[in-house]
């Protein structure tokens, strides 16, 4: 496999990073604006959740904040092709979830899934190395292909109504509902803003038959 070289500066400051720094210098890094959902049951996230999805636990590694140094790791994480910071943020979430008790027994990971189109364009699927991370740190697989981004879909009568106002909802399908069956799933993504994108893949996963679900996405976007 082809060695990818990142730049050798900081990704939020722009600072030349020295031995042992990578991604962000050694400011940057303790000046993220961390999170403690891993460790805190009731944390703003899960009550987000609370009352539309039934989960066991769901947490964020940082806050996003617009403008912020988080704001820059996922635009290069997304746009740039920085796939080195997919991994980074799956490296510190496996071992916060590891050392957390109240993640337990997880089985394997499930993405959520971006639009065909989508990947195509981007090349890649920003998600994916944060999967292999996590799935290193936890040593669960990550069930690929399970789930699906579908277009949304209208009835002809509803379309032809509403076709001014015609908005793709976020739509997700199923395809492997024997995989899963009894097993707790970590459900991952990478921003996570209403927690519309979460309830909609949830509400696919929880077609399968004893099914358990956690969450954990990257980053957590405050109200604002
Ligand atoms: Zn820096």
């Amino acid at each position: 496999m082809a060695t990818i070289f990142y730049p050798d500066t900081c990704i939020t400051c722009g600072r030349n990073l020295v031995e042992h720094e990578y991604i962000l210098c050694t400011f940057c890094l303790v000046d993220l604006p961390k999170t403690d959902f891993c460790s805190h049951p009731l944390n703003s996230l899960e009550k987000k959740l609370a009352g539309r999805v039934p989960i066991q636990a769901a947490t964020s590694l940082l806050y996003f904040r617009k403008k912020g140094k988080v704001q820059k790791l996922i635009h290069a994480l997304k746009y740039q092709n920085r796939q080195d910071v997919g991994a980074f943020f799956g490296r510190i979430m496996g071992q916060n979830i590891k050392d957390s008790k109240r993640f337990q027994q997880l089985d394997g990971i499930v993405m959520v899934p971006l639009h065909p189109k989508k990947q195509r364009k981007r090349g890649y699927n920003q998600l994916s190395y944060y999967a292999k991370e996590l799935s290193q740190k936890l040593n669960i697989p990550v069930y690929e292909d399970v789930l699906i981004k579908v277009a949304s879909s209208m009835s002809q009568t509803t379309k032809d109504r509403f076709r001014r106002f015609e908005k793709m909802n976020e739509r997700f399908h199923l395809e492997n509902d024997i995989l899963l069956k009894k097993k707790h799933v970590l459900l991952i993504d990478d921003v996570f803003t209403t927690g519309a994108t979460i309830e909609a893949c949830s509400n696919e996963l929880f077609k399968t038959p004893g099914i358990k679900l956690s969450i954990a996405t990257m980053v957590y976007t405050e109200d604002t």
